[in-house]
């Protein structure tokens, strides 16, 4: 609700004549320099004055309803003036009306005190502010807009504004702060990172709060300048910020990977640490039974049995399949439910959708299965529908270890 506003003066009128009058007849014959720039001042103090006095001019017809007389609405009468759009001659109008509301904003305007932009977001703060303090507090709060509106710049003020608005404003802060929360929560719940390789190409993509996106960074940051730092100390040139932020991920997970077991390490000495995957997947082929194995009394596979069925599967099993090992899932031929151990010879790298395409007794007439063949190699059973003698699928990753395969299991009828 605006505050009732007075009507413009003959005394305003009169100064807004005079102004005019002196910028008009400045050294109207031989002008000077200074009779120039005196003008340009003038016109400019009546510039601002008549803005004033129009906007609110505009609030108090508005007010007596004054266009009544001529059938329209205040924003039609603007609407006639300006070639704006009915809603922007509509918020004129409102615009008007708050600004009229606060007679020393508005003197302060057409003082030259208050830019334009301070003062529309100055209306703006102050309308917000009205219907929800005491005549008190706002008063003080219209003592404060106004001293910051002649103090800052537009961006400056537009945020103090922010801050008195949220200040004076428990529920509206309240309510900030909630949907800060609800924000940093949300994003969260949605955090995902996305890696995927094509050759060479590598692409690492994702979301998460942004807590969590500056807790990666500062990891990153901090590393990148230990790199930094090593290859200034050894003479070297400096790589670029983002291949050193890419060596420091690499640092980073590399470095985590020390903790975890290598299949080398695993089977003992005897194996190069350089050993080529085919050499790694015979050495597990022929250690089926391992010091590893867990039997009942572990349903999941630990990390070191996770890390021979990978060695030796060295991805999902089903033939074809090119999903990253380190997506699959290590899964059981015979399932722990049916009383299947968690050991090597029972285990299988599988993709999350070939795990569950193929989880089903071995010889499954109507769904895919896995089983592990004599000599340790998992194959793929086929349902009856495709392959009427269900002769196992074993992957391409083992053609060379076929050998040892012996003769299919089953034969048809
Ligand atoms: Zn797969």
């Amino acid at each position: 609700m605006a505050a009732p506003t007075a009507p413009v003066t003959l005394a305003e009128l009169t100064a807004a004549r005079e102004l005019l009058a002196r910028a008009a007849s400045a050294g109207i014959d031989t002008p000077t320099a200074a009779d120039e720039l005196a003008a340009v001042r003038d016109l400019h103090a009546l510039h601002r004055l008549a803005d004033a006095l129009y906007t609110r001019q505009v609030a108090t017809a508005d007010a007596s309803r004054a266009a009544r007389s001529e059938g329209h609405d205040m924003s039609d009468v603007i609407a006639e003036l300006e070639t704006d759009s009915a809603r922007e001659c509509q918020v004129a109008v409102m615009r008007a009306r708050g600004i009229a509301a606060v007679p020393k904003l508005l003197r302060a305007y057409a003082a030259g005190e208050i830019n334009r932009t301070n003062l529309d977001q100055a209306e703006y703060t102050l309308s917000y502010l009205r219907s929800r303090l005491s005549a008190p507090a706002f008063a003080s709060a219209t003592t404060e807009v106004i001293d910051e509106a002649r103090r800052l710049t537009p961006a400056f003020f537009k945020r103090r504004a922010r801050q008195i608005r949220l200040r004076h404003d428990e529920e509206a802060a309240r309510k900030h702060r909630a949907n800060a929360a609800a924000a940093a929560q949300q994003a969260h719940e949605q955090r995902r990172l996305k890696v995927t390789t094509a050759g060479p190409a590598l692409s690492i993509s994702g979301q998460g709060s942004a807590q969590a996106a500056e807790a990666i960074l500062a990891a990153l940051n901090r590393r990148a300048r230990i790199i930094r730092a090593k290859q200034i100390n050894a003479g070297q040139q400096v790589t670029p910020l983002c291949a050193r932020l890419f060596d420091a991920l690499l640092a980073l997970c590399t470095e985590d990977n020390a903790h975890y077991p290598t299949a080398a390490s695993l089977l003992g000495a005897k194996v190069a640490p350089d050993a080529r995957p085919d050499e790694m997947r015979e050495l597990v082929l022929c250690a089926d039974t391992t010091p590893f194995d867990l039997g009942r009394s572990a349903r999941l596979a630990d990390i070191r049995l996770r890390t021979l069925v990978l060695a030796r599967d060295g991805g999902c099993l089903y033939p074809g399949c090119t999903e990253h090992r380190e997506l699959c899932e290590i899964a059981h031929l015979v399932s722990w439910a049916r009383g299947g151990e968690t050991n090597l010879s029972n285990l299988a790298a599988l993709c999350p959708h070939h795990h569950w395409v193929t989880e089903h007794e071995a010889y499954d007439p109507f769904h895919y299965s896995a089983i592990a063949l004599p000599g340790g190699i998992p194959a793929i059973i086929p349902p009856l529908r495709i392959d009427p003698t269900q002769t196992p699928l074993i992957h391409e990753r083992f053609d060379k270890h076929r050998r040892s395969l012996p003769p299919p299991l089953k034969d048809a009828g």
